[in-house]
């Protein structure tokens, strides 16, 4: 049987980071991606200034393929039912805008490690010393690899996860978010800005931006609702209140499930006994769903946590539990009330884009986003949300017996 030190799954950028740092440490790292590479991944592609930042510090400049046109995006606008709208700028000017396609893999690349693709993780037990791994190449032989330590970096729909709790899924709510793309013959929305409604009534999560000449309309709901319905509505509502007139849908419309929710009320999976969870896997997502940067930040530090763990000769699984915390406040802080008041946790600066409204737009925008925010109540977030940013103000930390 093949040893390797750690089995990374899922070829993403949280396991390109995590990798990054094994490699860079002389650990033999080997990442098991289920698709062939370069692989697609349903994305918007607006990254983060914190995320651009990781990217070039760690991989260096980024190619022109890693990117889509435009090839930059100024920050985000807000739009809310009363006919507002509030462009954002990032802090510190322009990020690329990725093809996640070719950017992932690029970063995968740059990381060093071996790759396997076509190769989907089966099952993996751990035995205290190491981690059997049973993995299958597309349509080809089942093999099992030994580990020291395994990274489950393989999304929002976790094998690895599911592996460690298979009572998870059934114990948060699980939205889907989908895409389609359109011709373009009068689009008035600014396309160096990606575009977000507040709007209950189209849905969870409503977008818009352009890519590569054509205009994406995006719609994000609780699963089970029907995406042709709801994609319809959002379009015809672009069109009567902003004048987007676009072409009906090309064919390669794309939608997933997401488990959006876990970060906002300071729930994450870390993983269990030699096996770590990490990027949306483990829960981390950011405000309007960026997760590109969580998923490097969180990557690089379980791979940190790996290292520290030999070097130190302690348990992977409590290391990773206390070097992740400051990922943790990072994200979490992103959705609490008091931080988002009084502190200054996005990158684009919301509170100085509210004031620089008139008074009565101040007043509709806060009216819109409360109304917005009452979508989510079945969900019953609200209560929750206020006992974790309690427990930050007086305690500086959130409740680390909320993280499995
Ligand atoms: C429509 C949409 C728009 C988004 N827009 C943005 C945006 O503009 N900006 C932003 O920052 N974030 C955005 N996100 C979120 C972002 O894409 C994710 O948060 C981020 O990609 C998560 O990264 P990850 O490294 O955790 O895993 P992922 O990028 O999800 O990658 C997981 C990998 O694991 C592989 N895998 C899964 N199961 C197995 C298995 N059993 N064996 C082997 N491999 C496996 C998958 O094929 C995949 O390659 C968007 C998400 C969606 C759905």
């Amino acid at each position: 049987m093949r040893s390797v030190d750690v089995i990374i799954v899922g070829a993403s950028l949280a396991a390109a980071a995590a990798a990054k740092r094994l490699v860079d440490a002389g650990l033999e790292t080997l990442i098991v991606e289920k698709l062939e590479l370069p692989r697609h991944k349903i994305c918007s592609g607006i990254l983060s200034p914190r995320g651009y930042r990781f990217l070039i510090e760690n991989f260096g400049p980024l190619p022109a393929q890693t990117l889509h046109e435009p090839t930059s995006c100024r920050g985000v606008t807000f739009h809310f039912p009363s006919m507002v709208s509030m462009p954002m700028d990032f802090f510190g000017g322009t990020t690329p805008h990725l093809h996640r396609k070719y950017s992932d893999h690029w970063a995968i690349q740059r990381s060093g490690a071996e790759v396997q693709d076509q190769t989907s993780l089966l099952s993996l037990e751990d035995h205290g010393s190491h981690v059997e791994v049973t993995i299958r190449k597309k349509g080809g032989e089942t093999t099992t690899v030994r580990a020291r330590y395994v990274i489950g970096a393989d999304g929002p729909s976790s094998v690895v996860r599911k592996t460690l709790y298979p009572e998870y899924n059934k114990k948060i709510p699980w939205f889907f978010v989908g895409q389609k793309f359109h011709e373009i013959i009068d689009c008035p929305l600014d396309e160096e800005y990606f575009h977000f409604w507040f709007h209950p009534k189209l849905g969870h999560y409503t977008w818009s931006h352009a890519r590569d000449g054509r205009q994406i309309v995006g719609v994000g709901y609780k699963r089970g609702d029907n995406f042709q319905r709801r994609h319809e509505y959002v379009k015809s509502y672009l069109e009567d209140k902003h004048g987007v007139k676009l072409k009906p849908a090309d064919p390669d419309h794309e939608g997933c499930a997401e488990n959006f929710g876990p970060s906002l009320i300071n729930r994450y999976v870390l993983g269990k006994g030699n096996v770590l969870l990490t990027g949306q896997g483990a829960g981390f997502l950011n405000m309007i769903g960026e997760g590109m940067s969580c998923a490097l930040h969180s990557g690089a530090i379980s791979g940190e946590s790996i290292i520290e763990a030999i070097s130190r000769n302690k348990p992977v699984e409590d290391t990773y539990k206390r070097m992740i915390v400051s990922e943790i406040h990072h994200t979490t802080d992103q959705w609490n009330p008091l931080m988002i008041a009084f502190g200054r946790p996005h990158e684009a600066d919301f509170p100085a884009a509210l004031m620089a409204l008139s008074l009565p737009d101040r007043i509709k925008v806060i009216k819109d986003i409360w109304n917005f925010l009452l979508l989510y109540k079945e969900f019953k977030w609200g209560r929750q949300i206020a006992r974790a940013s309690l427990e930050r103000l007086f305690q500086g930390t959130y409740s680390s017996q909320r993280w499995w």
